[in-house]
């Protein structure tokens, strides 16, 4: 028997709509170093329209893949928003990308437009002669003579081309499971790979960031996106705003700590957004110079593991709820958030809010032991996460038609290559990635626990661990430490720290000094570049004995 209801598509056109006319009044504004420049959802609306125009007059139809190479700003929102409601791709370029691999996946892509920001010309001019497919470049607050294109390429002003359009466009309710937008994976081994996202799995999973158990957006909140819109979709963040009428607030290129706490004293924003390496940073900077980021109400942490002693520091000294989360770009991202049930309270509620999170019910997963069999959700038994749902991509993209790693698919299942346990009531916490956790004299020593609990010295500002070879035990770990501002320590007290965490077998003998921890495209710990750097002897590597 089916059911009544109406076939109504989610389409993200209707979003598209339904943001510039029920939340008409909210704004979408971007910082420019020492103010805001602000529009409403209305006029973003318009915007929209003009740029569809535009974009359908160079023949921009069904399908087609139009790029941005850009910052978190008004213009790239307007992209966002004008993009899949036409009926096209989005497909957000990541600016930070290797030269050789953004070439690879504008190409794979098939990117037909790029729309570049003005202070990023420098950089995309480099690339843009290998771009094979790209027909047009438009160039937002900046004009086209500013670049030099090659043969069969076109290059427009974003300014010159809205003015001459006209701000409304019958934008078409497409079939909900069509292509809306893409992003690449920014892995750190071999090629990137395509994940794209329909209109239907990012309305649905738009609402599960609105809801309580996302991140519980409302008309009230100024969301301070700092995690760019081209990791992730910037963790779903602009369609939920569509969705809720929440404010946004865009931090440009402003991302060291210095401007980003300037901006939020000026804008007083509810909510952010990013990984842990900007709240370490914007944590050390309060520490230098005090200020009241108590406007705050939750500030959302993901992408890699976040430190309890991080979520500990900004709650007690600056009021401040960091909101753990767990997600990839093949989840669109969103896989797990840690609130803790209403019922805990105190130290049980952190021992929740510590952990990945809480699966939402769009989302199920599962664990594979080392035997290839499901492990029970018990808390204690281990494995590879898998999950599956409406938002979670089933392979990834092939121009060709053929089946890219088949092998990071298993029974409709995806495997994330994270390792971890599931408790009884659907709590995830990850020990590692499988390829960076510790195997020591045939155990396991997890990367991140070690991290979490270097980075809680106070002498410490950033902590990496890998595994090294090791001629008895196979691997041991070695620490790489980045000292706090006019801090000292010697490995024997940091070592001797950890002693109440960790089995003896655990301590780690090796530990190095290190100015910075390379970081990858989206700010990550780049644990592949450290080991190169220790394989090439350029750490310093102290044993203890
Ligand atoms: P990306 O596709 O760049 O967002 O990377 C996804 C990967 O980041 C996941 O598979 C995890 O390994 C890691 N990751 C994301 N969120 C977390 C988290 N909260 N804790 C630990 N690792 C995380």
């Amino acid at each position: 028997m089916l059911s009544t209801m109406q076939d109504e598509q989610l389409s993200l056109a209707t979003l598209l709509r339904y943001a510039a006319t029920v939340h008409a009044e909210s704004t979408v504004s971007t910082w420019t170093g020492d103010a805001v420049r602000t529009q409403t959802y209305a006029e973003i609306g318009q915007d929209a329209a003009r740029l569809a125009n535009a974009l359908r007059k160079m023949g921009i139809g069904y399908g087609d893949r139009v790029a941005t190479f850009m910052w978190n700003n008004n213009e790239h929102m307007i992209v966002y928003a004008a993009v899949p409601a036409m009926g096209a791709v989005l497909h957000a370029l990541n600016i930070r990308l290797f030269p050789e691999q953004l070439v690879f996946v504008a190409n794979h892509a098939e990117d037909q437009v790029v729309i570049v920001d003005a202070t990023l010309l420098p950089l995309f001019s480099q690339y843009l002669p290998r771009l094979t497919t790209v027909r047009h470049v438009i160039i937002v607050d900046g004009d086209a003579s500013a670049l030099t294109a090659p043969e069969g390429v076109q290059v427009h002003s974003y300014t010159e081309l809205l003015d001459a359009e006209a701000d409304t466009f019958d934008f078409p309710v497409v079939d909900e499971r069509a292509a809306a937008g893409m992003c690449y994976t920014s892995g750190t081994t071999g090629d990137p790979k395509g994940v794209v996202y329909s209109h239907r799995s990012n309305w649905l999973h738009a609402s599960q960031v609105c809801a309580s158990n996302g991140m519980g957006f409302t008309d009230a909140d100024t969301v301070l996106a700092i995690v760019p819109l081209f990791h992730a979709n910037a963790w779903g963040i602009p369609y939920a705003a569509m969705m809720s009428g929440a404010n946004l607030l865009m931090p440009e290129r402003f991302l060291q700590p210095e401007p980003l706490l300037e901006m939020m004293a000026a804008v007083r924003p509810s909510f952010a957004a990013a990984v842990p390496t900007i709240w370490g940073g914007v944590l050390a900077r309060l520490a230098e110079q005090p200020q009241d980021i108590s406007h705050l109400r939750t500030c959302v942490v993901g992408g890699a593991a976040v430190p309890p002693s991080m979520m500990r520091a900004f709650e007690e000294h600056h009021g401040v709820k960091l909101l753990h989360a767990w997600g990839m770009t093949e989840t669109s991202p969103l896989g797990s958030v840690a609130h803790a049930p209403a019922a805990s309270t105190g130290e049980r509620a952190w021992t929740y809010r510590y952990t990945q999170g809480q699966f939402p019910a769009g989302v199920q997963a599962r664990l594979i032991g080392d035997d290839g069999d499901v492990a029970p959700n018990d808390g204690k038994s281990m494995g590879e996460l898998e999950v599956r749902g409406p938002w979670i991509t089933g392979s990834y993209y092939s121009p060709t038609g053929d089946v890219p790693d088949a092998d990071k698919f298993h029974d409709g299942w995806l495997r994330t290559g994270d390792v971890g346990t599931i408790s009884a009531d659907g709590y995830l916490t990850l020990v590692d990635r499988s390829k960076d956790v510790i195997k020591s004299g045939g155990e396991w020593i997890s990367s991140v626990d070690l991290e979490n609990a270097v980075i809680a010295h106070s002498a410490v500002a950033e902590a990496a661990v890998i595994g090294i070879a090791d001629p008895k035990w196979d691997e041991r770990p070695l620490v790489a430490v980045v000292l706090a501002e006019g801090a000292t320590a010697h490995p024997e007290e940091l070592r001797e720290f950890l002693t109440a965490q960790f089995a003896k077998w655990q301590l780690p003998e090796y530990w190095t000094f290190i100015a910075e921890v390379p970081k990858t495209s989206v700010g990550k710990f780049d644990k592949k570049r450290l080991r190169a750097q220790h394989a090439q002897g350029e750490l310093n590597v102290i044993e203890l004995t």
